[in-house]
């Protein structure tokens, strides 16, 4: 079967590196950055529980690409607090999240593989050319219908350097925006370097308190990048083909865990399923609504947040599923997750 890939993230990495090994398949990638340009636009956190099992299958070792291992991740709970140094703030404690080499590990994955770098395919000639065409452009979603309902949260981010005595945090830091419209983050690269962003449906916060962060801690601007994150759920995000040779997957159909905007372990467990189900669209589908079923519990959740609609007294059942689903999985989370945190940060 002859199959293109369209999009080299991790949805798209990880297919090329499972699809390659297959020789009934002749699989060719494209990819929009030239190959020097190609970056991977994320804070480049994850989860190593999960991650150590996934990049097995590709015959890596997750433990290589680690970049910090955290310990605790302080999230800053004061909306109107602009500084980092309020008292109303939660820790959490931190059990398998890390900070990896998101393009060293994507670049490892498809070694080997045939990647076409710096090319947009146009659609009629992948039609052409090839017998299933796979959607992985990521937020882009170019060769797919428009999903049902979107909603995706913009976000800007700089790659920093810091002087060693002039690191802000040793850790992880997050500081909510009010009604949970998104988030500013600083995630340590290890040697002084951080990931320093933000993502804020009010387009209010961002860019304001990025700037603001960036003149109270002096550093060394290495990139800065901007791009929103989809995070409308599957189920929101049908179709995942175009009803002839395209078909959807990771971000593109709304793989990304709504209250964290994390999409790098979903989005590897959508290509996942994909290659298991490659010759059955319908299978595809249904398996991936069931696996992702909880993100729509979630988006609902953020979305009457940012509405203003969510009363903790009134509807705690909501708060309590999300609650009970995150606890059941804390190793796939990577992080401790107590009933009170969950209370303190949907009070935001
Ligand atoms: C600022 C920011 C920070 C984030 N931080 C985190 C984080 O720390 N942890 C986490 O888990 N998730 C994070 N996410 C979400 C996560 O990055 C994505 O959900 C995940 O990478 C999606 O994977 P994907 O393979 O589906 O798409 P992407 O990783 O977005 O890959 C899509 C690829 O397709 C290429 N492309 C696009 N259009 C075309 C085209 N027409 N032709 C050819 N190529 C094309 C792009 O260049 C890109 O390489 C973040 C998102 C943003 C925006």
């Amino acid at each position: 079967m002859k199959i293109a890939v369209v999009g080299i993230g991790v949805a798209g990495a990880y297919l090329m590196n499972q699809l390659n090994d297959d020789h009934d398949n002749n699989v060719v990638g494209f990819e929009r950055m030239s190959e020097s340009q190609h970056d991977a636009v994320c804070a480049w956190a994850t989860c190593k529980n999960v991650m150590l099992d996934l990049t097995k299958k590709c015959g890596l070792n997750f433990e290589d690409y680690v970049m910090h291992s955290g310990k605790y991740m302080k999230v800053n709970l004061d909306s109107t607090d602009k500084n980092e140094r309020s008292d109303n703030f939660i820790d959490i404690r931190l059990k398998g999240m890390v900070i990896y080499d998101k393009i060293r590990l994507i670049q490892d994955m498809i070694r080997g593989t045939k990647v076409e770098f710096g090319k947009v395919p146009r659609k009629e000639n992948l039609e052409t050319d090839f017998d299933v065409v796979v959607d992985s452009t990521g937020f882009h979603r170019n060769y797919l219908p428009k999903p049902q309902e979107e909603f995706w949260i913009p976000c800007i981010q700089y790659k920093v350097k810091y002087d060693a005595d002039k690191v802000p945090f040793s850790d992880f830091y997050l500081k909510a925006f009010p009604a949970m419209a998104g988030y500013f983050w600083y995630f340590p690269l290890g040697n002084g370097y951080a990931h320093i962003g933000a993502g804020d449906f009010e387009r209010k916060q961002n860019n304001r308190f990025v700037d603001e962060f960036l003149s109270r801690h002096k550093c060394q601007i290495i990139k800065k990048v901007g791009r929103p994150v989809r995070i409308s759920p599957p189920k929101n995000c049908e179709p995942f083909t175009d009803g002839r040779k395209v078909i959807g997957v990771g971000e593109s159909i709304g793989t990304v865990y709504p209250l964290l905007g994390e999409g790098i372990i979903p989005a590897t467990w959508c290509a996942d399923i994909l290659v298991r189900n490659l010759n059955d669209k319908e299978k595809y589908r249904k398996e991936v609504l069931k696996k992702f079923k909880i993100y729509s519990t979630v988006f609902n959740f953020i979305r009457s947040k940012i509405d203003h609609r969510f009363n903790l007294l009134k509807s705690p059942y909501r708060l309590l599923k999300i609650y009970n689903h995150m606890k059941r999985e804390e190793n796939r989370y990577g992080m401790e997750i107590r009933i009170s945190d969950m209370i303190k940060v949907s009070k935001i």
